[in-house]
């Protein structure tokens, strides 16, 4: 594929090639992204991004679907076996989007939605003051604790109660630990209002079982496809059978034109790589590994945000560092270990340069990385907090990453080895 590339656009061809070089020579840390299979890929890069195909399997509004319909249809049928959903639409072309889609489906322009504030871990499209989503809604939001950063159930009960929203949001982007949904639907439940769930960062995690599944809780599921999934960039709902019309027809025509069909076909690909053992042990690993970091990390005394994590990232309060987030995420990335600034809980500085750093484990787990690699990313990270000034030190430190990242190439990585596929689509 590149080498029509190569002779066509030099330019782009060298761009590409040298952003595979800093891919695989430098530590991904940043807990929303990861490694694609090549399989993946595949797909992404075929002829499917060349159709149109507006609609839905069987009702579409342009000729020339014998391909597409099944594609989409596997897709779908995927989607719904390995998340247990009654219903699927995997045509999102984000996570942001889907969001979007989900309080479009279940509410109305001016109702309330109440998700997680963005300081303490929700994501912009949770009805953040930047994001369209506080425009068309009236958003409320409830907090972490301050002092725990947890969630505190009965406070975000008692709030509901009070604002009454029509959506109750849970799931988030920067919160280390595990959420209970059954109580989010109960609550809901309790004041008439609907659940929407955003797994954006954990459907991986929760399509291996090692988290609680918001499907059987929550109205509609909302998740992207590209982050522990490991899937191409894309969007995904999932509803019960209730409200499959009405997030079908809210999608499209609703928000969207025609569907990118080269995403869904590599989300078809991704689904069939998660519904294998080898997968599930991939998520075991990337909580292992994160868990082993987090400790390793306070052990150099640094203060994490809960005290530790149950999932793939760990959010790292650098105030008693007294290193702002922003120099920080700067000088790991001078010594190769990619990560990003977040706020924390209670953060009063501004989110363009916030107290905490958001670091997480999937990537560096699909290259194959285990605990005794973590140790070395404690050590690197720990080594760079001490010497934040000392240029030399940081050069020292992208040299040791560099080797490191050469012992565990990225891929053509994972060829899934003996790839079992358990329960096979077509039996
Ligand atoms: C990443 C993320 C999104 C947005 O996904 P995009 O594909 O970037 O639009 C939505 N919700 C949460 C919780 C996320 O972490």
């Amino acid at each position: 594929m590149l080498s029509a590339l190569e002779q066509y656009d030099p330019q782009i061809y060298e761009l590409i090639r040298q952003e595979e070089a800093r891919q695989s020579g430098s530590l991904r840390l940043i807990p929303s992204e990861n490694y694609v299979s090549r399989a993946v890929m595949n797909a992404t890069g075929s002829c499917l991004t060349n159709k149109y195909a507006e609609g839905y399997p069987g009702k579409r509004y342009y000729e020339g679907q014998q391909v597409t319909d099944l594609i989409e249809t596997v897709a779908i049928e995927r989607a719904k076996k390995v998340f247990k959903a009654d219903h699927a639409n995997v045509q999102p072309y984000s996570g942001s989007v889907a969001n979007l889609a989900a309080y479009n489906s279940l509410a109305s322009i001016g109702d309330t939605i109440m998700g997680l504030e963005l300081s303490s871990g929700g994501h912009l499209t949770h009805g953040s003051k930047g994001s369209i989503t506080s425009r068309i809604f009236n958003s409320a939001s409830y907090t972490v604790d301050p002092e725990t950063g947890l969630l505190d159930y009965d406070e975000i009960e008692k709030l509901a109660k009070k604002l009454r929203p029509k959506i109750i949001i849970s799931g988030y982007t920067a919160y280390p630990r595990k959420i209970d949904f059954k109580r989010f639907g109960e609550i809901a439940k309790e004041i008439g209002a609907f659940h929407v769930s955003d797994i954006a960062h954990i459907s991986g995690l929760v399509v291996a079982g090692l988290h609680q599944s918001p499907v059987p809780y929550a109205d509609i599921v909302s998740t992207t496809t590209h982050k522990t999934l490991r899937g191409p960039r894309g969007g995904m709902l999932l509803c019960k059978e209730e409200h499959a019309a009405v997030v079908n027809k809210t999608v499209f025509p609703g928000q969207q034109g025609g569907p990118h069909m080269h995403t869904i076909t590599a989300i078809a690909v991704a689904l069939a790589e998660a519904d294998t053992v080898e997968f599930i042990e991939y998520a075991k690993q990337i909580v292992k590994n994160a868990k082993r970091l987090a400790e390793k990390l306070m052990e150099y005394g640094f203060n994490l945000v809960s005290g530790g994590t149950d999932n793939h990232l760990i959010l790292i309060d650098l105030r008693n560092k007294g290193i702002p987030g922003k120099k920080m995420s700067k000088a790991l990335d001078r010594a190769r270990i990619v990560s990003n600034f977040n706020t924390v809980p209670g953060d009063t500085a501004s989110p363009f340069d916030p107290n905490g750093l958001r670091i997480g484990t999937p990537a560096v787990t699909t290259r194959g990385m285990r605990e005794e690699q973590m140790d070395e990313i404690a050590r690197f990270i720990h080594a760079i907090a001490e010497n934040i000034d000392n240029e030399a030190v940081i050069e020292k430190v992208n040299r040791e990453v560099l080797l490191l990242c050469s012992q565990f190439p990225v891929p053509d990585h994972f060829i899934l080895p003996g790839k079992k596929v358990l329960h096979p689509l077509s039996s």
